[in-house]
């Protein structure tokens, strides 16, 4: 029968059909908004995972001979508890930490984050979306009271005239996607800003390239021209923003020629696209195309990541852009249900409902909702990056519970991580393979995958979606559900754990009932009905389920921003000096950018099991300049050394006259000596806790073999 739902990975959650009576099973591209029928060759092949030799098919405990063998699920559930009981007991209940993840459904986020404070007691929860959309989130929390990915539906790019899109390489990564840049294209106001000339800067109108690491300043030189020739919107600046003069002081000596100096965009091409920009955004307000800003990862995975965030929703903001049809600013949320995995209590410092944990009204509803005295909720843990740095050590963790994640590839300094994993008294993975972190664990759980349980995931517009079981799991697999409600048990915790995505999901509601991220007016029937929901949507909020109309808030801001007084916020930001090693300051080093590939996902624990994808693209290859290349005696094809303070890596050599001199590019999905996180520092952003990925510098050479 066939079945529709949505593609397994990324946050564009493209639609699907699939049908499990036919062998092997079916998948097909399905007509939805995001989509529009098409998929890209990851979608196209996520079928092959189903029924992948390598599938986990039981519990696996590691021996006293030191390898994974077999067990039951009693024993398995026993020695979580077992584990639980005498680490807690030596060590107090921090020591035991979980790590989520931003690809969980949203019924499982919400459960793991209530299993982590209830039944394990402990505040040391957090997940991989620190390492995804943090900025963008603590960025837009500041400036718009809200943080939602796109605070308007996918589909108003549409009729865009002009689009800034500021590291993120859509063409590769969410190829969909693309159809949604066609207006500006046609209109000839694709604006890309990249380090390289990527695919998605290849469809370029104009292509900004600025050195790694100087997005914020190329975007301080952006707003300086528009207030240096009163280009800004100060009409609506006066109405909807607080905090101009105090941005006006900051930016005043980011003139063009020093911007220049920085980050290598010419002055004339600074002081251009903000006239472009500004001429379109007058146009957009008389009723002319719309113009949006849109950044990723490429400009949000630094150490300075909220900041540069909040100078491109300073410049939309001076344009007049968000909460108007003029246009807006988004961010490309990544994960799949990146969006709706920070909202419901997976991360250190919040609750259900984007609640602080910290907040005594929030605590008093949430604890109200599980049945228990807010005093027993834990506070505030500690970031992704310090949690799996801590790990082991004093103060930090002793076990660990991970779902969803794969930090021994994903995570900054992985060699760290690695070894940080290895200090644990015990580590249990949740998986459907054994990824490269399973391998390393003392006990694995084999868990279902997407189309073999029911659930939602919220998309990069707020849009909650359904997936949907096609096909029986594999004996021997349960659902995370079930996992926490029999642990919970178990360990007696002092509330019910429901194992039906459908009872989860209404007591999700419940507890983000009044939340910025409300979904109490959300349920399955009307979700399976086909109805387009966006949150917030309170209880009571009319759902239609008409074809072409949308319900909840599709379109944020419109009336007023989140703040208490309606208004958004302009953040003066000052750059720091970058992040860097003081070891890795040496001559000679160029910098690493890393990045997606079209054909894998994340950490490549699904896609590197997808043979058409792993023949397409089986090995790192570093993308170099010809002349960086030719400096340092590289051709083309040729293997070649990246290697700094944090580690070393083996690519192979790409020559690529795209990418700028200074610079050298790695996909992050490959393992062991190709792992391009082994490069990667320790420094975090301090507003949000990002790890800086996307500037290293490294010592590049041709790799000799003795
Ligand atoms: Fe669509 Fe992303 Fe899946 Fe590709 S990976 S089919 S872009 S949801």
């Amino acid at each position: 029968m066939a079945v529709a739902t949505h593609c397994p990975y990324c946050a564009l959650q493209c639609g699907i059909t699939l049908d499990a009576g036919t062998t092997p099973v079916g998948l097909s591209g399905r007509n939805f908004e995001t989509n529009g029928g098409a998929l890209c060759r990851k979608g196209y092949s996520a079928a092959q995972l189903l029924e992948h030799p390598e599938r986990l098919h039981s519990p696996l405990e590691r021996g006293a001979d030191g390898v994974l063998h077999p067990v039951s699920w009693e024993r398995a559930l026993d020695l979580v508890v077992h584990q639980v009981r005498a680490v807690q007991q030596a060590h107090g209940k921090d020591a035991v930490a979980v790590f989520g993840s931003g690809s969980l459904t949203n019924e499982k986020a919400y459960q793991l984050g209530k299993f982590a404070r209830l039944a394990l007691g402990t505040s040391r929860i957090d997940y991989n979306g620190r390492f995804c959309m943090s900025s963008a989130a603590a960025a837009g929390n500041k400036a718009f009271g809200l943080d939602r990915g796109l605070p308007f539906p996918l589909a108003d790019l549409d009729r865009a005239g002009t689009i800034l899109l500021l590291g993120s390489n859509v063409a590769d990564t969410m190829p969909p996607f693309v159809r949604h840049l066609e207006s500006a294209r046609e209109n000839g106001g694709l604006i890309v800003s990249d380090p390289r000339r990527s695919a998605t800067a290849e469809l370029a109108d104009t292509h900004v390239q600025p050195a790694p690491g100087t997005d914020l300043q190329l975007l301080l030189g952006l707003a300086h021209v528009l207030l240096a020739e009163d280009l800004a919107d100060t009409e609506y600046l006066d109405a909807r923003t607080w905090g101009l003069e105090s941005l006006r002081i900051s930016l005043a000596s980011w003139w063009p020629e020093r911007v220049q100096s920085l980050t290598g965009v010419p002055a004339s091409v600074i002081r251009q696209t903000a006239r472009t920009l500004a001429s379109a955004a007058q146009a957009a307000r008389s009723g002319g195309k719309p113009v949006y800003i849109l950044t990723g990862r490429g400009v949000e995975q630094h150490a300075n990541g909220t900041a540069t965030v909040s100078a491109a929703i300073n410049l939309a903001l001076l344009l007049g852009l968000p909460g108007t049809l003029a246009g807006g600013f988004g961010t490309i949320t990544g994960q799949g249900n990146g969006q709706g995995g920070r909202e419901h209590g997976q991360k250190a410092d919040q609750l259900p409902g984007y609640r602080k944990i910290t907040d005594p009204a929030a605590r008093r509803h949430v604890a109200g909702v599980w049945g228990v005295d807010p005093d027993i909720i834990p506070g505030p843990g500690i970031p992704a990056a310090q949690l799996l740095a801590t790990l082991g050590e004093p103060g930090g963790a002793r076990m660990l519970l991970m779902h969803g994640s794969n930090p021994v590839i994903s995570s900054p300094n992985a060699n760290r991580t690695a070894a940080a994993l290895r200090r644990l008294d015990y580590l249990v993975v949740s998986d459907f393979f054994l990824s490269e972190t399973a391998a390393q664990a003392d006990l694995v759980l084999p868990v279902l995958q997407w189309a073999e349980e029911e659930g939602t995931m919220t998309n990069l517009e707020g849009r909650v979606l359904r997936r949907r079981a096609a096909l029986a799991p594999p004996p021997g697999v349960r659902s995370e559900l079930w996992l926490l409600a029999e642990l919970a048990a178990r360990l007696q915790a002092p509330t019910v754990f429901n194992a039906d995505p459908r009872e989860v999901f209404a007591e999700l509601g419940r507890a983000s009932a009044g939340g910025i991220a409300d979904y109490s007016g959300v349920d399955y029937t009307s979700l399976d009905a086909g109805a387009a929901v966006y949150w917030p949507c309170p209880a009571g909020t009319p759902i239609s389920t008409a074809p072409g109309e949308r319900s909840g808030t599709p379109r944020l801001f419109l009336e007023r921003f989140a703040h208490p007084d309606g208004r958004a916020r302009l953040e003066p930001v000052y750059p720091q000096p970058a992040a860097v090693d003081d070891a890795d300051l040496r001559p000679g080093t160029i910098s690493l950018v890393t990045g997606r590939l079209l054909e894998h996902y994340q950490s490549g624990t699904q896609t590197r099991r997808v043979a058409e994808l792993q023949q397409a693209a089986p090995a790192a290859l570093a993308q170099i300049h010809p002349d960086t290349a030719l400096a340092r005696g590289i051709s083309d094809g040729q293997e070649v050394v990246l290697e700094n303070s944090h580690g070393r890596v083996e690519a192979t050599a790409c020559l690529d006259a795209g990418i700028r001199l200074d610079t050298v590019f790695l996909p992050f999905h490959f393992p062991e000596t190709q792992n391009a996180n082994l490069l990667t520092g320790d420094a975090v952003d301090p507003d949000s806790s990002m790890p800086e990925f996307k500037h290293a510098p490294v010592l590049l050479s041709r790799l000799e073999r003795h």
